[in-house]
């Protein structure tokens, strides 16, 4: 029997969701390209400034790449916490099935590990 308010951390991980989903969304309409598309035309370009701004479109892409994969992530989190509310297991270590602490999951409502064994898997 859990002492946890889920319907709190529920609105919490949807809302997070919608946000993330939202940013997810945006970097994919800034990037419709692919990077030899961007590299295409900057060579048509020839500017003084080639090597540069080559960079600049380099690190740009990896950067909201980055973004993307790791807003991704966390929405496959979130729906997992959510189907854990489902589950009734939700708040529940992973690991060593203690409660993982609302100050944790105030923090991370996404979390599956209590904070003890995620220092553990992360180290
Ligand atoms: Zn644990």
């Amino acid at each position: 029997m859990s002492t946890i308010d889920t319907a709190d951390y529920r609105k919490r991980l949807e809302e997070e969701r919608a946000r993330l989903t939202r940013a997810v969304d945006f970097l994919e309409k800034e990037n419709p390209g692919s990077v030899s598309d961007e590299l295409g035309e900057l060579a048509e370009g020839g500017t003084d400034n080639h090597l540069g701004d080559l960079a600049t479109a380099m690190y740009d892409r990896e950067l909201d790449e980055g973004l993307e994969e790791g807003a991704q992530q966390t929405l496959r989190e979130i729906d997992a916490a959510l189907q854990r509310i489902e589950d009734g297991t939700y708040g529940v270590c992973e690991m060593c099935g203690k409660p993982i602490g609302a100050d944790r999951l105030s923090a991370i409502p996404w979390a599956r590990l209590c904070i003890d064994d995620q220092r553990r898997v992360s180290s």
